[in-house]
């Protein structure tokens, strides 16, 4: 068997266009421009190359673009004034916090001071505690964006079996919350974890998030199962370097029905999906229908 390609570019720019779409609705219908703001303390290079490529996304489907770079060694309570402001200003609908933070900054507290409505990176704790109770929340992107390409390939995930392989606050505990909501029957590997191979055999989907170059083989897989590569890891490749997953894609292309690429997967739905949510929150703050399809 030779698995379908889920094309993570293709899809993320339909989700952008259903975005674009919305702000343009929201701007025509009720004079509203939603607004993300994106704040960068220090200058680690692929945090700027990130927040660059929020900022020019944001831009291209219609919506304000708020950048603010700070030294590396500002203080906590500079960063936190700046996030009071950006509370409090009605022209800001989502506020992220780039991590990570330099060491002397705490991020839990900085993160759990944004205002939850305008959290859209999801990681606050009151929408960790509304996901995990199944109330509306901010979704953390990239699980929403690994939940989007689920729904799109299988309709219904009600019933199959998934392994989420890891455990972070930022992808493998919301993925598992998120495929729950949706009533997949869901294990969570992690390191400790016994017999991994045997455990994600019998998964129908399988999310790796781990961060090991290549480490799921297709021998793991179940014929015809879903994998999901969250992974990004740079190995090198001659001279140079390259991008691969945590699973060994040449192997497990032969084995399962349908696989994300590393690069071209995972990847490009998680900006995505912070614009999504920027919509979301703008709609949400101003009492205005939600787009749909670009939510949990
Ligand atoms: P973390 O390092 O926070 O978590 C890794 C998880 O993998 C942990 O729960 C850890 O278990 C588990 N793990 C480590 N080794 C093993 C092993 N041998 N067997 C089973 N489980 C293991 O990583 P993140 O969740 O932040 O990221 C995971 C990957 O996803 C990384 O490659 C990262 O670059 C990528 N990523 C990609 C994004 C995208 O946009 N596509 C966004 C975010 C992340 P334990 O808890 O026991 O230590």
């Amino acid at each position: 068997m030779t698995a379908i390609l889920i094309d993570g570019k293709a899809f993320a720019a339909s989700i952008r266009e259903k975005v674009a779409a919305h702000v343009a609705r929201l701007k025509a219908d009720h004079d509203i421009t939603p607004g993300l703001a994106v704040v960068l303390v220090g200058e680690d290079p692929a945090s700027q190359v990130y927040v660059r490529n929020k900022g020019k996304q944001t831009v291209e489907v219609g919506m304000a673009s708020f950048e603010h770079r700070l030294d590396a060694d500002t203080s906590e309570a500079d960063l936190l004034a700046l996030v009071d402001r950006l509370n409090n200003d009605p022209s800001v609908h989502g506020i992220l916090v780039q991590l990570p933070l330099p060491d002397h900054l705490d991020s839990d507290l900085v993160i759990n001071s944004i205002d939850p409505a305008k959290d859209v990176d999801g990681f606050h704790i009151s929408n960790v505690g509304l996901l995990g109770t199944g109330q509306k929340s901010m979704v953390p992107c990239t699980p929403l964006g690994c939940l989007m390409m689920l729904r799109d390939h299988y309709g219904s995930l009600s019933g199959l079996n998934a392994v989420v392989i890891g455990r972070s606050n930022i992808v493998g505990k919301p993925m598992a919350q998120l495929l729950l909501g949706d009533s997949a029957t869901v294990t969570i590997a992690h390191s400790r974890t016994k017999d991994l191979p045997d455990v994600v055999r019998g998964a129908d989907i399988v999310v790796a998030a781990v961060g090991r170059p290549e480490m799921v083989p297709g021998d793991w897989i179940k014929p015809g199962a879903t994998v999901i590569d969250v992974g990004i890891n740079r190995v090198p490749n001659g001279e140079k370097t390259k991008l691969v997953g945590d699973v060994d894609f040449a192997s497990a292309v032969e084995v399962a029905g349908a696989i994300t690429p590393v690069p071209g997967g995972v990847g490009p739905m998680t900006i995505a999906c912070l614009l999504a949510n920027t919509v979301t929150a703008a709609c949400r703050a101003n009492g205005v229908d939600e787009p749909e399809g670009l939510t949990a």
